[in-house]
């Protein structure tokens, strides 16, 4: 039989966000790659063998995988959310791109997933209604300033801002830095939003402005929504606030 590699998305949370196509390209691997928390989300079958490794070894596991795959076997690396959302299908195709000729004639398929910040969203109404955009915070792979220009730019120019990556124990001053410069180009009530483990039973989302957004409430597991300066909040007795961004710009009528 030949091989098969497939980069499959768990979506954020558990089993209600996995797809029926990811939950079938699971059923159908002989083996499992992946930073090990994400695949202790996968439920175990036998005869499945399991290769976890380490968040940073992203490089080595698509080329782990790849020889597997390229070897005969039906093969899965699984990442959390959407596996191309600051995942592992970018990193596969980058070591199809730089490895051997025989890795571009393999049957890859790329599974989609719920993102983060799709699930987040959705926890506070629409603030992904009109124009967005979503950063990375990680300046493991990018310099800081060119993460400010960024911010800058997506501010000033009236997107809604999804923040992956807030803060590490590695990364402890970014997000600081990040809302300083946000407050410099938004109105102080702009809304924002954390999203903490969405989708588990440990999740937590906090609605603020962004001259209250505390960088204490952010860790690993969070997704940060920042608001534009059309992003409103629609108060509700007894409920949580509806978040939502017009789906017309301002001063254009539907
Ligand atoms: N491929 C993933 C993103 C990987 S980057 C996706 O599409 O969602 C890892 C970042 O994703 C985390 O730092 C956090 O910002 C966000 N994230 C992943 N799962 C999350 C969840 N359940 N709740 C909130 N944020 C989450």
């Amino acid at each position: 039989m030949s091989g098969r590699l497939a980069v499959v998305g768990l979506g954020p949370g558990d089993a209600r966000w996995l797809t029926q196509e990811a939950d079938a390209a699971l059923a159908a691997a002989d083996a499992l790659y992946g930073y090990g928390p994400y695949l202790d989300r996968v439920p175990s079958r036998p005869g499945q063998v399991r290769y976890p490794s380490d968040n940073r070894e992203e490089s080595a596991r698509a080329t782990a995988a790849l020889r597997h795959a390229s070897d005969g076997a039906q093969v899965a690396i699984v990442s959390g959310g959407d596996p191309g959302v600051f995942a592992m299908a970018a990193a596969v195709c980058a070591e199809i791109e730089a490895g051997p000729q025989a890795w571009r004639t393999l049957d890859v398929v790329i599974v989609p997933g719920v993102t983060a910040m799709l699930a987040v969203a959705a926890r506070v109404g629409a603030p992904l209604g009109h124009d967005f955009c979503a950063l990375s915070l990680s300046d493991n792979l990018k310099p800081w300033d060119l993460i400010e220009r960024r911010l800058d730019a997506a501010a000033g120019a009236g997107f809604v801002i999804a923040l992956y990556n807030p803060m590490s124990r590695a990364r402890p001053w970014q997000l600081d830095a990040a809302f300083d410069r946000l407050r410099q180009r938004l109105p102080a009530s702009t809304p924002v939003m954390f999203g903490r483990a969405v989708g588990r039973s440990n999740e937590t989302v906090v609605v603020t402005t962004i001259d209250r957004a505390d960088p204490a409430t952010a860790d690993m597991a969070t997704l940060i929504i920042v608001g534009s300066a059309e992003t409103r909040t629609v108060a509700r007795p007894g409920r949580a606030p509806l978040v939502y961004t017009p789906r017309a710009a301002q001063g254009v009528s539907a």
